[in-house]
């Protein structure tokens, strides 16, 4: 027997007697083999589809959470019916189990394959947009083309391909990804189709920022280029720290150097902007520094509260996105535009 690693050992020292230790044992045998048998598939021991059923809404949640894309293939063996007909049944089932290890052997360890039903099985492919899925699928149709199945010899599959996008539901993604095993099967089987579309597209290209991101735009100009130019800086700076946060799941540890790279720029920003509005005579200075005061003391805490654990992203984004960005560079900041428009 192969141990499992998720069962936790049987707790020796606790047993009152050498007997209701071993029914302790025999009781997490049993519940071992329940979970096994409700996950697996009985005919090739590849996951069920309770099981993806069960895992789906994690894994698409990392996947948004990342940005690491997720990719469904459904793979279904062409004319699986003659195969039974001519060799019978217990020949099909035969094949059935060497698919399921050809599959396995095919795709990466940190791929999945699951036995949908019948003659049809699934690769969840992690971390893979429609582009890699394709690969991969197209990879499985050719090794599965030239196996030779005992019996039976060479048999041939048709394979559908989607990337989950945007917050579709996972039966809207199943839904594509069958309607492109059903296009594969229409246009003579042996053969991949692909959906192209997914979130990939978007998170690899990287002029395209993600929703969380701030857009800068012309109308935030004021006329002055030096505040201009360090009110650029300081969204991509603060598109940067988002970033950490989605590529270090939160741990404040990696963030905080980025945190600060935001906060030295935003306190030298202030300081330059007060010394720019000061030259032009600005008659709100006096105001406009205790605001600037505000925000500096402001992330002061959020940087002792992310440190501590405390703050997570959404924190973070309102502070940037709400305090920085609207109330102050969009509002306060816009008494002063009137110095530099001359026109
Ligand atoms: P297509 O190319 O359109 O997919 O044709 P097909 O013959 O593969 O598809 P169809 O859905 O007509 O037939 C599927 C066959 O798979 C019929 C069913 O008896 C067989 N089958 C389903 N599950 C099992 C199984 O567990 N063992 C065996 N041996 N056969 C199975
Ligand atoms: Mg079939
Ligand atoms: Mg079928």
């Amino acid at each position: 027997m192969t141990p499992n690693h998720n069962n936790p050992p049987p707790a020796t020292g606790q047993c009152a007697t050498p007997d209701s230790c071993a029914t302790r044992l025999e009781l997490a045998r049993q519940i071992a083999e329940l979970e096994s048998r409700v996950t697996t598939d009985a005919l090739t021991g590849l996951w069920n589809r309770a099981h993806f059923d069960h895992i789906i809404e994690k894994e698409l949640d990392r996947s948004l959470r990342h940005r690491q894309p997720l990719s469904l293939i459904l793979l279904d063996i062409d004319n699986f019916k003659r195969i039974n007909d001519a060799f019978g049944h217990q020949v099909g089932d035969r094949v059935l189990r060497e698919l399921a290890i050809v599959a396995n052997s095919a795709i990466r360890s940190s791929d999945a394959l699951f036995r949908w039903g019948g003659e049809e099985f699934a690769v969840l492919a992690m971390s893979s947009g429609y582009r890699g899925a394709g690969r991969l699928a197209e990879s499985l149709r050719g090794q599965l083309a030239s196996h030779l199945f005992p019996s039976v010899g060479s048999l041939t599959v048709s394979l559908g391909v989607a990337e989950h996008a945007d917050a579709e539901s996972a039966e809207d993604w199943f839904r594509r990804a069958d309607a492109m095993l059903y296009a594969a099967k229409h246009d003579g089987r042996n053969a991949v189709r692909i959906d192209p579309q997914g979130n990939s597209d978007q998170w690899r290209e990287p002029g395209i920022r993600p929703n969380l991101h701030l857009v800068w735009q012309e109308a935030h100009e004021c006329g002055e280029p030096s505040i201009d130019r360090e009110h650029q800086e300081l969204f991509e700076l603060a598109n940067d720290l988002i970033d950490e946060f989605f590529a270090h799941d939160e741990d404040s540890g990696q963030i905080l150097p980025a945190f600060d790279r935001l906060l030295g720029h935003i306190a030298r920003h202030f300081a330059s902007e007060e010394e720019i509005l000061a030259r032009h005579g600005y008659a709100e200075l006096e105001a406009h520094r205790r605001a600037h005061a505000g925000l500096l003391a402001r992330a002061e805490e959020l940087r002792n509260a992310v440190k501590a654990g405390g703050a997570g992203l959404g924190g973070l984004v309102e502070f940037l996105a709400g305090d920085v960005v609207a109330r102050h560079l969009f509002k306060a900041d816009r008494d002063f535009f009137p110095l530099f428009n001359t026109q």
